[in-house]
């Protein structure tokens, strides 16, 4: 037999795979280009106040931005649209008897940023908003009509579907049987074309157009925006509910635009946060706002509870459910504060008591740390698994907790392995006081102490 045939096969080396709603299984990430990612967020619908459902998104999408960055050592570009002319919105501004849509849609989007900043969101490389941005959405859909791509229907434009089958695959996101394709009734030539640009109604905000008076079509607006800013791109995001039709229609219009095959590499959708079994939304009125739960919960026990549950399953909230995410939460932080006296200490005793002492270890802690780097390594590569690295890290913990006999030098490689995963995940700590960590410290201390004492004393009996 060869050397050759001798060989073991050499496990692969793990490589980032997302799981894709485009192809429905894990793709090998690949930027399009170099170590540059272009991603574009579908952002919130203003005219209300953001609740926990949309923390979840957004904490995940956060999560997911810095460990591209600050774990892979991407250079992401990460867009985000702000929807601020909607049907919602103009019915918000009735209730209210406010006539300009703006003052409902700037106090929203103002209060979601300020939510964000409170969960440690990090803001996004460039907001776009929709009303920013209606020409460049009627010189879009004027070349999707110049294209044979839409057509004009009584002072509204549609996009028309044949065509594009012809050409494209369709649908994406849901089986060809999920959609009704019988005869329509409307203004459209088939019931699945959709509005491109919407004939103004009588007391609505609109806008003037080469068809007439009128607003923009909600998924036209991300098209725009994102292919404006970013073009063709790596990562498209957002929850589960916006895959079909909107994200279907948004590729549909951007790949007949750019005459592209592919628009979007990568399309992540987050599950849902549910209550009670039912999705969390604003028209169930089943939801908590972002506000009300920073007054229960910290921002970091809040981001805990989404990196203990992937970001693209669904989830259900419960109070034991954040009861537990605490707990998680606390288990991190006492460490963090007791490994960091442990280090402090070991250095007070040695130098005043002990200088000369040199403590010895087996080098098994350095064992573990290893096996854990690894294993957190493997899931975040698997489509960003933070469930399996919290679960590592908690078992480095309970190692390090266990032993009285890891050396200083260890404690502080584990100690600061630790901290910069938590600050890639987002877990940050200050100089708060630590909770909870006086009395493991005091008796960890001591153990160290009586160890210290018993090893000088042999080496007394020696000298
Ligand atoms: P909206 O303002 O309703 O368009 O939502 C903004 C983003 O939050 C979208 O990506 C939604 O999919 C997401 N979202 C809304 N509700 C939830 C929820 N209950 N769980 C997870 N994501 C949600
Ligand atoms: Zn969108």
């Amino acid at each position: 037999m060869s050397e050759k045939e001798w060989k073991q096969p050499i496990p692969d080396k793990p490589v980032l795979k997302f799981f894709n709603s485009i192809t429905k299984r894990k793709d090998e990430f690949i930027a399009k280009k170099d170590n540059k990612i272009k991603w574009y967020a579908c952002g919130p619908t203003v005219y209300d106040s953001a609740h926990i459902g949309h923390a979840r998104t957004y904490i995940s999408f956060d999560i997911i931005r810095s460990v591209l960055e600050n774990y892979f050592g991407y250079d992401v570009n990460y867009t985000m649209n702000i929807t601020d002319i909607d049907d919602k919105i103009i019915k918000k501004a009735n209730e209210e008897g406010v006539k300009d849509t703006r003052i409902i849609t700037k106090k929203y989007e103002h209060e979601f940023f300020e939510d964000l900043k409170a969960l440690n969101v990090k803001y996004p490389t460039f907001v776009t908003r929709v009303t920013d941005y209606l020409e460049k959405i009627n010189l879009f859909i004027e070349e999707l009509e110049s294209k044979g791509y839409a057509y004009e229907s009584n002072g509204s434009v549609y996009f028309d579907l044949q065509k594009y089958k012809t050409k494209f695959k369709y649908p994406i996101f849901v089986p060809a049987g999920a959609i009704d394709e019988s005869e329509t009734d409307t203004e459209k030539k088939n019931k699945t074309d959709f509005v491109l640009w919407k004939k103004a109604k009588e007391n609505e905000p609109s806008y003037p157009s080469k068809w007439g008076e009128g607003r923009p079509g909600w998924h036209i607006e991300c098209s725009v925006m994102a292919s404006d800013i970013l073009g063709e791109l790596d990562i498209h995001s957002g929850g589960i509910d916006l895959a079909f039709p909107h994200h279907e229609n948004e590729i549909i219009q951007s790949q007949s635009y750019l005459d592209c095959k592919q628009w979007v590499n990568y399309f992540l959708h987050t599950g849902h946060l549910h209550i009670q079994g039912c999705k969390m939304s604003k028209s169930l009125k089943n939801f908590i706002t972002i506000k009300d739960m920073l007054k229960d919960y910290t921002p970091r026990e809040i981001r805990m509870l989404f990196l203990i549950h992937n970001w693209n399953t669904d989830m259900e909230y419960s109070v034991d459910a954040m009861e537990y995410s605490k707990k998680v939460e606390q288990k991190i932080i006492n460490f963090i504060s007791t490994i960091e006296s442990r280090i402090k200490n070991y250095s007070d005793i040695l130098e005043h008591s002990f200088s000369r002492l040199v403590i010895t270890d087996n080098n098994e802690a350095m064992k573990v740390l290893e096996d854990t780097q690894s294993q957190i390594h493997v899931s975040l590569c698997n489509n960003i698994d933070t469930q399996k690295s919290i679960n590592a890290l908690l078992e480095l913990i309970n190692f390090v907790n266990k032993r009285s006999d890891i050396a200083k030098n260890e404690l502080i490689l584990i100690s600061e392995y630790v901290k910069k995963l938590l600050k890639v995940f987002g877990i940050v700590f200050s100089e708060e006081k630590l909770k909870g960590s006086d009395t493991k410290l005091s008796e960890l201390l001591c153990n160290f102490r009586n160890e210290v004492r018993l090893i000088a004393k042999k080496n007394k009996n020696l000298d």
